[in-house]
């Protein structure tokens, strides 16, 4: 097929590429690594997306209000360590790759998220609305225990998992 045959056959059937933007998007396959979300009411503030991201697009900070969390997209490479190493999947990769902005929308488009500061309903000092890092206590909690354990600053819910079950 010569050059001109080509070009009139691809007249006749239109173009082979998304029109997007100019029409929405075709879906994208499920498993495409896109956006990161974060999901503070799960988050154990263990650290350890922050420690682990190749690109330093995590941070977590302490604010008066509890640990703010941000994750910067322009920063971010897509690799999906975060997702892998999180033992409770408060963050993860969705398929959403549609990151385009404008310069001024940039804070805007990051992921954002707040770890609640809490009075410890035992001492009375500060902590953090933390998920527990429950995986490996035997028996499991109830979902009573772990309310009350969620309560509490880090040194009073050691002694609450230690006294557990224990007569007073
Ligand atoms: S998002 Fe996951 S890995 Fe990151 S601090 Fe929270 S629990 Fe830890
Ligand atoms: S996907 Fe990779 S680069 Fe992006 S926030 Fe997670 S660990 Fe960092």
């Amino acid at each position: 097929m010569n050059f001109l045959e080509l070009f009139g056959r691809n007249l006749r059937r239109g173009p082979y590429t998304e029109p997007f933007p100019f029409a929405p998007a075709a879906p994208a396959p499920k498993r495409l690594r896109g956006r990161i979300v974060f999901d503070a009411r799960i988050c154990e503030g263990c650290l350890l997306c922050e420690k682990l991201c190749p690109s330093g697009a995590i941070r977590f900070a302490r604010a008066p209000e509890g640990m703010t969390f941000d994750c910067w997209h322009p920063t971010c490479v897509f690799c999906g360590t975060c997702e892998f190493y999180c033992p409770t999947k408060a963050i993860h990769q969705t398929n959403d790759w549609s990151l385009a902005h404008l310069e001024a929308e940039k804070f805007a488009l990051a992921e954002h998220g707040l770890i609640p500061s809490i009075v410890c309903a035992e001492c009375g000092g500060k902590g953090l609305d933390t998920a527990p890092n429950v995986s490996k206590i035997r028996p499991p909690l109830s979902a009573e225990e772990l309310a009350q354990l969620r309560a509490r600053c880090p040194k009073c819910r050691n002694k609450f998992l230690r006294t557990r079950g224990k007569a007073s």
